[in-house]
């Protein structure tokens, strides 16, 4: 089997795993109990949670843990929209966000709320012109994720934060699940951050959301006792426990594992270039992990298709949109039907090594030619 879905998900970290297991036979209390079997899983948390804090220079949010970033940001828009809906109902977002975050908001609008999705250049990057002349007074939330999960497209977040900064009545929210474990990011000026344990070798049902202390939220699931008013239900402690064990070691030698990201981007990008003749890189500045080809004249599914056949496992669009081969994302970037037809995602590990990047290059060709 050969994995390069990375952006899907992660296989979950051996260690990661080992933690879990561990957890759940000695820390199995309900963290709501008073006894002390209770009280210690409790404690096991409250430290995750200064862990979280701590290598996300995050002291200043509440961590609230959440089934993933589906869930994360369903409770950022609705919950912030629903409980600031008397000062205005105006929110800004970007045309690269995930399903999580437009079905939210297309629910909101609905719901009566207005949302603006903003223009990009051609560098993918939002307009940031028309960014500062949307912002209106009754505009409560801008939500743009910094990684776009089917290009990699990085957005601008230094100058975004600028512009919010001049609007201080305007409260941002990011979607940052294809960037945390990934990058390093400055969280500063950003009020709202979501993110999921699985896209960085954790385990699946466990995400966060980070809520800058001002500010309020309507809770989605209401309920009982948490570690959050804001988010009802028994807290998972062993998911919470092993998801700060996953941000640990994602953040373990980094820059070595980022390297090596970056290597291999630069050898399968020359790879592919090579062996086939008629292959488009969608996008060119993207993060190394998310790598975005074209093969005009052969449709995306039946490459996917193919290979899954070889047990090369890749992605055509995000694993969270439609599943017919047509991506609006890459029409988006590149203006052309034929680009948006034949788009495969492949995303990269430090786990990915260079005979796999051979074997997948060499059977791509195969079914190019094939297809021709
Ligand atoms: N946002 C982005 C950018 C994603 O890539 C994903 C996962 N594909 C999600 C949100 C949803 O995350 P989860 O699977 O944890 O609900």
């Amino acid at each position: 089997m050969i994995y390069l879905d990375y952006s899907a998900t992660t296989p979950p970290n051996i260690e990661v795993l080992d933690a879990y297991h561990k957890f759940n036979q000695e820390f199995f209390a309900n963290s709501n109990s008073s006894h002390e079997l209770g009280l210690s899983t409790r404690q096991k948390i409250k430290e995750t949670g200064e862990l979280i804090q701590d290598i996300l220079d995050a002291k200043s949010y509440e961590v609230i843990y959440t089934s993933g970033a589906t869930e994360s940001n369903n409770l950022a828009l609705k919950g912030f929209a629903f409980s600031k809906q008397y000062f205005g109902k105006h929110i800004i977002t970007s045309p690269y966000e995930h399903s999580s975050v437009t079905s939210c908001l297309n629910y909101l609008a609905k719901q009566g709320f207005e949302v603006d999705v903003l223009s990009i250049d051609e560098t993918g990057k939002i307009d940031l012109d028309e960014f500062e002349e949307l912002i209106r007074k009754d505009t409560i939330l801008v939500s743009i994720a910094l990684i776009n999960a089917e290009l990699g497209i990085r957005q601008d977040l230094v100058k975004i934060k600028e512009i919010i900064k001049r609007h201080p009545h305007v409260t941002f929210h990011s979607d940052m699940t294809q960037a945390i474990g990934k990058l390093r990011i400055d969280l500063s000026g950003i009020d709202l951050i979501s993110f999921s344990a699985h896209k960085f070798y954790g385990l699946k049902g466990i995400g966060v959301l980070l809520r800058k202390r001002k500010i309020t939220l309507e809770p989605v699931v209401h309920g009982g006792k948490s570690t959050s008013i804001y988010r009802g239900g028994t807290p998972a402690a062993p998911l919470i426990y092993a998801l700060g064990v996953a941000l640990e070691l994602a953040y373990k030698d980094f820059d070595i594992k980022h390297k090596k990201i970056q290597l291999l981007r630069e050898y399968l990008i020359a790879e592919l270039q090579k062996n086939i003749k008629n292959i488009h890189l969608n996008y060119e500045q993207s993060i190394p992990q998310i790598n975005n080809f074209s093969f005009p004249g052969v449709e995306s599914n039946i490459i996917q298709e193919s290979l899954s056949k070889k047990h090369i496992y890749i992605s055509s669009q995000s694993a969270c949109s439609s599943d017919f081969s047509f991506s609006v994302t890459v029409k988006k970037i590149t203006n052309s039907n034929e680009l948006a037809k034949s788009s495969i995602r492949i995303s990269l590990s430090h786990l990915t090594e260079k005979n796999e990047i051979d074997v997948l290059v060499k059977e791509i060709k195969v079914i190019i030619n094939e297809n021709h």
